[in-house]
């Protein structure tokens, strides 16, 4: 089979800690493994303004943020075709056709738009777009053939949609124009869904609970220190809780063996750290610094890619206008082939 990668973000703020572990690490390794016909990282401008409709500033600077951020976290141009989704309007005319085939209950049973619509408190203001926003996704991955999705966890019920949406399109117009797309999670479940630093909710850009990639050392340091812990460990003597700890999912997320050695020795491994905090007399400052240390480690590199991409604004924008243009071009052919099955060919018979 035909292997077809595609995903993307929001261009709603820079690329933080959860889409690291939750998406980019992976697309990291589908990208040195090779083996693909064709890999797509896709901005959603589109979708980004379906909750910022009125703050189109925020959306259009992020683009060129988000695009650097893949770049410096290790994305390679020459293997991995980055474009913007508005800028593919075959995707636009997809997601209308697409509409008839969802139902308003069905679109409210998304578990994921449903948390999403609590969370920006939208009560009975929900935008039209927003609510559709699903369906416009269905249309982004169908339109190339997908067929491998790397997501975090709170993207899976965007893919089963997307799987019925191709269902319902093949029963009603009885011809197979698309390839079915599989989530492809992160191998760890702590990253499928890696959680802020306040410890509430999931690692957000809307929350303003992130470590971002291009955050500077102090900043990633002031953040480590200030994550929720235990409340109850309050000496150190103290027995701590590991779970729900935010210090120990980021361990359990980042941390390798290869780790102790070189910044906490005394300990051969995770196992052995936890094992110490649940019994009492290890203090949060010190797996905080460890902690630290490992996040500086991986964001170190990032940071200098970025400022020398920094420089070349232009050469982005240039990149991000010719894969759009090839995307859309690839589109169109999708569109044409669905159009045909659903029998929207009104000048077949025309003699050019
Ligand atoms: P927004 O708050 O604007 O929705 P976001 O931080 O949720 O932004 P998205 O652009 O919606 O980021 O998500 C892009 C990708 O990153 C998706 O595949 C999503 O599953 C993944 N992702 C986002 N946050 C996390 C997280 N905390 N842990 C793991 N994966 C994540
Ligand atoms: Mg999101």
């Amino acid at each position: 089979m035909k292997k077809i990668i595609l995903t993307g973000d929001r261009p709603t703020g820079n690329l933080h800690l959860g889409h690291y572990v939750g998406s980019v690490a992976n697309r990291l390794k589908l990208q040195e493994e090779g083996g693909y016909e064709k890999f797509y990282i896709m901005i959603a401008d589109t979708q980004a303004l379906t909750d910022n409709a009125d703050n189109v500033d925020k959306v259009k600077n992020n683009i060129v943020q988000v695009a650097i951020d893949y770049l410096s976290a290790g994305i390679d141009p020459n293997k991995v075709d980055i474009f913007i989704q508005s800028q593919v309007p075959e995707l636009a005319e997809m997601t209308m056709y697409f509409m008839n085939l969802v139902t308003v209950a069905r679109l409210n049973r998304n578990p994921t738009v449903k948390d999403e619509l609590k969370l920006r408190g939208f009560n009975a203001s929900i935008p039209v777009g927003f609510l559709c926003y699903p369906i416009s996704q269905a249309a982004d991955i169908l339109a190339f053939g997908t067929t491998i999705v790397p997501v975090g966890e709170d993207q899976l019920p965007m893919i089963e949609q997307t799987r019925e949406i191709l269902r319902t399109f093949h029963s009603t117009y009885g011809k197979e124009v698309f390839a079915a797309p599989n989530a492809l999670l992160p191998e760890k479940k702590v990253c499928g869904r890696l959680v802020g630093l306040d410890g509430a909710a999931k690692m957000s850009k809307s929350l303003g609970n992130c470590i971002f990639l291009k955050d500077e050392p102090e900043v990633v340091k002031q953040k480590v220190m200030s994550a929720y812990t235990d409340p109850n460990h309050i000496k150190v003597t103290d027995p701590g809780k590991v779970e729900g700890n935010v210090v120990f999912e980021y361990l359990d997320a980042f941390c390798k063996d290869e780790h102790f050695g070189r910044y906490l020795p005394e300990y051969a491994n995770l196992e052995e750290l936890k094992a110490h905090y649940r019994k009492g007399g290890l203090g949060d400052v010190k797996i905080k610094l460890f902690l630290n240390n490992i996040l500086q480690e991986l964001l170190e590199p990032i940071r200098q890619k970025r400022k020398e991409l920094e420089k070349n604004i232009d050469a982005i924008y240039e990149m991000l206008f010719e894969n759009s243009k090839k995307a859309s071009e690839v589109a169109a052919k999708t569109l044409k082939n669905m159009k045909d099955a659903m029998g929207l060919d009104y000048y077949k018979f025309l003699k050019k």
